[in-house]
């Protein structure tokens, strides 16, 4: 009988817990083989900035030390896909591939590719679903076909189905079966072979983002598990006293590193384990016995916007977009330019984007001010450049999730519930959620020592205070590039004739209603059970 050769490919679910695709191809194969593809796409390559890529390379680092004191190691290639499993298969003999599935429609040609080819050579493909914690196929069935357009009735359709799986077990190796490849054996297929995980400067020309050591996260499964383990303590401490999502309803922008998100989005941490730990976090201090989805709401939206965009390859993009209104955005590189340097003179703006080129992450408060200010809120810049920016910069830049929530924001998939241009003013809305003004000092050293009164509003200290604080405004740090009262005031004018336009438009993608936008802002006034119809 022909031996079993398995090799797991990595490429999202940068994981060993909760890897159900790996576990199959343990249980199947008697030799199994680690690999990690560089393609330039897989893993987010393509629009990678320096952060998320030292972020990946870290990640595949954490697993091949993994492997490695289980006596395996991670093997790194260059080159396409098909091309390196066409390796494994003539030089080592693959006959299974195992895989998570990546279910955004920007991988399809991918894996349509390796699918055919897979089909060709009579090599068996596992694949299975551990990236989400539905089925989105699934979701979209139970929903007749089309994706549930507004997040409350996704919730609904996916309470319908049932709770997530709960994760399984880790992975059990057999002694002698994780396989080591050597890469210094020649091979003649074009494709490069590492020896370790290569660094930054080896797959790329991307040079450090100025401030990048400041950066607080680190890439692997290894640090992600000790993140969600501090994450599921302060949760659990924060429902104890009566709190839901803390990270939401008290967004700490000063605080230690808490997020989870790049965790997720390279699947260093599986979404499931992450589920169901708050959950039990909640059952153990509530006496409850059933399951709240309402306090996991965030990784609801998660999965609402990969759902969302499974059969829409255009979900990135304005025109071809159907679920997209086209909105006549101005094009100005200038002002685009200014926003992306933090050099727009509203302060809590520039914190946050410094922050964002710096360190890759900005909590959600910080995104739905930077989104809002670029698109409709003041500069009437399409949020597809935003997005770009995002996208290059963000450890967890997720092509659909980072895509819906600019539509979102930017009111493109609109409704009048979003008409929150005042409330989300780039002064009052960041002096709201950190009032000491020492977020902005932290980012935007020049108002160091302006005091607090006016650290929001420089424009508005006297002279006198601009010089005893040692930055005068237009000179050390720049005036406002817009005025905020005048452009918003336009600016809702303009929605409100979109509006009118519309009229009885097709079904899109929105808010389903008021609670759900302040919710979503994170704005007074919105209870959970408002927003999910009592769920
Ligand atoms: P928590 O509040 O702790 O939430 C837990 C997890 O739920 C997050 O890690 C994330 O995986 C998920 N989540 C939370 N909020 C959202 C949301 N609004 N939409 C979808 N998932 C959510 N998040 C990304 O993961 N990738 C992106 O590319 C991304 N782009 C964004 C772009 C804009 C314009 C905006 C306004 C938001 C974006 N977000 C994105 C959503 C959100 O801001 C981040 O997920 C969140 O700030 C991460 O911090 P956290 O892990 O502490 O979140
Ligand atoms: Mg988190």
């Amino acid at each position: 009988m022909k031996e079993a050769v398995g090799v797991h490919w990595f490429r999202h679910g940068l994981r060993l817990h909760d890897n159900p695709a790996l576990c199959q191809l343990l249980e199947t194969c008697n030799k199994v083989y680690l690999i990690f593809i560089f393609d330039g796409e897989s893993g987010g390559m393509r629009l990678s900035g320096y952060n998320r890529l030292a972020f990946l390379l870290e990640s595949l680092t954490d697993l091949d030390r993994q492997l490695r004191l289980r006596g395996g190691r991670l093997l790194t290639i260059r080159g396409k896909p098909t091309d390196a499993l066409q390796l494994m298969r003539t030089e080592y003999g693959m006959t299974h591939l195992s895989f998570e599935q990546d279910c955004e429609p920007v991988w399809a040609p991918r894996d349509e590719l390796v699918r055919a080819w897979c089909d060709e050579h009579a090599v068996e493909i596992i694949e299975r679903i551990s990236h989400t914690l539905w089925d989105p196929a699934e979701v979209i069935e139970a929903n007749g076909g089309e994706p549930p357009l507004t997040f409350s009735m996704f919730h609904q359709v996916a309470m319908s189905i049932g709770l997530p799986p709960t994760p399984e077990g880790d992975p059990v190796f057999r002694a002698g079966q994780l396989a080591v490849a050597d890469p210094t054996r020649p091979h003649g297929h074009p494709v490069q072979l590492f020896d370790e995980v290569p660094p930054v400067s080896e797959l790329s020309d991307l040079k450090p983002s100025p401030g990048e050591h400041k950066k607080r996260y680190q890439g692997g499964e290894t640090r992600g598990l000790q993140l969600l383990a501090e994450r599921v303590a302060w949760e659990e401490l924060a429902l104890s006293r009566g709190i839901v999502m803390p990270n939401q309803y008290c967004p700490d922008l000063l605080g230690p590193p808490r997020s989870m998100s790049a965790y997720l989005r390279h699947g260093c941490i599986s979404v499931r384990r992450m589920y169901h730990q708050i959950q039990k976090a909640f059952q153990a201090c509530t006496d409850a016995q059933g399951h709240s989805l309402s306090i996991c709401v965030q990784l609801v939206w998660r999965e609402y916007f990969y759902t969302m965009s499974v059969k829409n390859p255009y979900y990135d993009q304005m025109e071809p977009n159907p679920i997209c209104l086209n909105i006549n955005w101005r094009t100005d590189d200038q002002q685009l330019q200014q926003w992306k340097e933090g050099q727009t003179g509203y302060p809590f703006i520039d914190a946050a984007m410094r922050q964002l080129i710096q360190e890759g992450w900005i909590h959600h408060v910080a995104r739905n001010a930077t989104s809002c200010f670029l698109t409709r809120g003041d500069l009437w810049l399409n949020w597809v450049d935003g997005l770009r920016v995002f996208q290059e910069y963000l450890l967890d830049a997720d092509w659909s999730v980072n895509a819906g929530n600019w539509m979102w924001v930017s009111s493109s998939a609109f409704e009048n519930f979003l008409d929150t241009s005042d409330t989300i003013s780039p002064v009052n809305y960041g002096r709201m959620f950190e009032p000491t003004g020492e977020y902005i000092r932290r980012y935007v050293p020049e108002l160091r020592q302006m005091p607090t009164e006016y650290i929001f509003s420089p424009w508005e200290a006297p002279l006198s205070v601009q010089r005893e604080a040692g930055c005068i405004i237009g000179k050390d740090y720049p005036c406002r590039m817009v005025n905020h009262e005048v452009v918003s005031r336009h600016n809702r004018k303009l929605m409100s004739k979109i509006a009118e336009q519309l009229g009885t438009c097709p079904p899109h993608c929105m808010p389903a209603g008021d609670a759900e936008v302040k919710h979503f802002f994170g704005l007074p006034g919105a209870s959970l059970e408002d927003m999910l119809g009592g769920h």
